[in-house]
């Protein structure tokens, strides 16, 4: 078989897809990726290649002004009918009302969608062309996330934040001399989004290890590769350098593929993606300012890599594990959630419901195996994770954020947020690790103090 991470992006675009030693056969319906210098000229080209003749645009404020007005000339100096419908919102959310907004200006004589955007416009894009079957065009105006690829929303339904199933892009577009234009916070969020997967791939394997979960080493591999490209790009980032901002977007787009050939979102997110999407539950429920996904994840990484510092000097304890498991009140944590969340913790309890990770005969089978394979467990952590400092080092090159606070988040909160991680999905991460243990409370008291 191919090994799917000696491959080019475009060679990854092959139909047939690349059956693998894991099991899976991946592919993507994704057909065209440009990225580089001047590429939204090709937009006109990519639409009929796809089959347009009438185009559904859809773009923010600042996408419009960024890169939109220019593509819906590109379109109508090509001959191509293009219907515009630009959120009229200062920002736009990732709820429902969006999608709806988005539903009710579509024009049904439109043969497809373009996007024109990042982050939330993409993600409702996706979802505006599963809905409609229509195929979708993303015209990226900032490398700040890395959904362009994915075939997954990241919204929030009634008060919890999901992963909605959606449809994936037919081409992306990341034009570099656009990108390289977006304001500095964006960029960094792009970073922060990436240094993620060191964290992501870890937890992925370790989970693999201990509930031997469905794991591709070609897929990691692929995301370790990216990682690595936009790693190394940080100082050309900073000065805006169009390679360096083409290495992240193609970083990016790279880790929304992975998720798609995997089919979970496994290779790009983990624990650290569980404190953003806390603190926008958090947001949403209690009217807190939200921040942008890139930003958070940045933050949640650095917090998770202090948490994986600490806990490669542990050694772990049977009986204080199971004391703790035993002593576990879920009345009170049913409680506890409903302050911490309010209306978003039913979610949480319904979903704790199905899944019973508090249940003690299961905690004691995971925790025999987590005892006799610690030392394999350790050997991931070292072997995945680079150090906190380098990741402070690389976040702060480009001014992005690193603590809780500098997002308004006080310690009381960042260590709830970081106890609650564990809670939010049906996802085996460190948090959960560490409440298998029975150290969660105390690492939390330790390290958000
Ligand atoms: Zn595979
Ligand atoms: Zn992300």
């Amino acid at each position: 078989m191919t090994a799917i991470e000696t491959l080019s992006l475009q060679e990854l675009l092959c139909e047939e897809g690349f059956a693998c030693e894991c099991g899976k056969v991946h592919k993507t319906d994704l057909k065209y990726i440009d990225i580089g210098r001047g590429v939204i000229s090709k937009l006109p080209e990519r639409v009929r290649q796809l089959g347009g003749t009438h185009v559904q645009l859809y773009a923010d404020g600042n996408t419009w002004r960024a890169a939109g007005e220019q593509a819906a000339a590109l379109l109508e100096q090509a001959g191509i009918p293009c219907e515009v419908y630009c959120f009229p919102q200062k920002r736009v959310y990732a709820d429902a009302a969006p999608v709806g907004q988005a539903a009710m200006h579509f024009t049904h004589a439109c043969d497809l969608i373009v996007g024109v955007g990042t982050g939330t416009v993409n993600d409702i894009c996706k979802i505006m062309a599963g809905l409609t079957g229509r195929p979708y065009i993303i015209v990226g105006t900032a490398p700040s996330m890395d959904g362009f690829a994915s075939d997954t929303s990241s919204m929030v339904s009634d008060g919890l934040k999901i992963s909605l199933p959606s449809a994936n892009a037919k081409a992306i577009i990341g034009d570099t001399d656009i990108l390289a234009a977006a304001p500095m916070e964006m960029i960094g969020a792009g970073l922060g989004d990436i240094l993620a997967k060191y964290i992501s791939i870890c937890e992925w394997r370790i989970s693999h290890e201990i509930n031997d979960e469905y794991f591709c080493p070609h897929v990691a591999q692929l995301v370790r590769n990216s990682l690595k490209k936009c790693a190394d790009n940080v100082q050309g980032m900073a000065e805006r350098d169009p390679d360096a901002i083409a290495s992240v977007m193609e970083g990016l787009v790279l880790s929304g593929l992975a998720m798609a050939f995997a089919g979970v979102t496994r290779p790009a997110s983990g624990m650290e993606h569980y404190f953003s999407h806390l603190w926008d539950m958090r947001a949403l429920e209690f009217g807190w300012e939200e921040h942008l996904h890139g930003v958070q994840v940045g933050i949640g990484t650095v917090q998770a890599l202090r948490v994986y510092e600490e806990l490669l000097k542990v050694q772990p304890d049977r009986q204080k594990a199971l004391d703790a498991a035993a002593a576990f009140d879920i009345e009170a944590w049913e409680a506890h959630m409903r302050t911490f969340l309010g209306g978003s913790a039913d979610g949480i309890i319904a979903l704790e419901r199905r899944e019973g990770k508090f249940d003690k005969q299961k905690h004691a089978v995971r925790l025999e195996v987590i005892l006799h394979k610690w030392d394999a467990i350790c050997e991931i952590i070292r072997e995945e994770l680079p150090s906190y400092d380098t990741v402070v080092d690389m976040l702060q090159k480009l001014g992005a954020k690193t603590k809780p606070k500098e997002i308004g988040v006080d310690m009381a909160t960042a260590k709830e947020t970081f106890v609650s991680t564990k809670d939010i999905r049906d996802k085996y991460i460190g948090s959960r690790l560490l409440w298998d243990l029975g150290i969660l409370d105390e690492f939390a008291e330790k390290l958000f103090e």
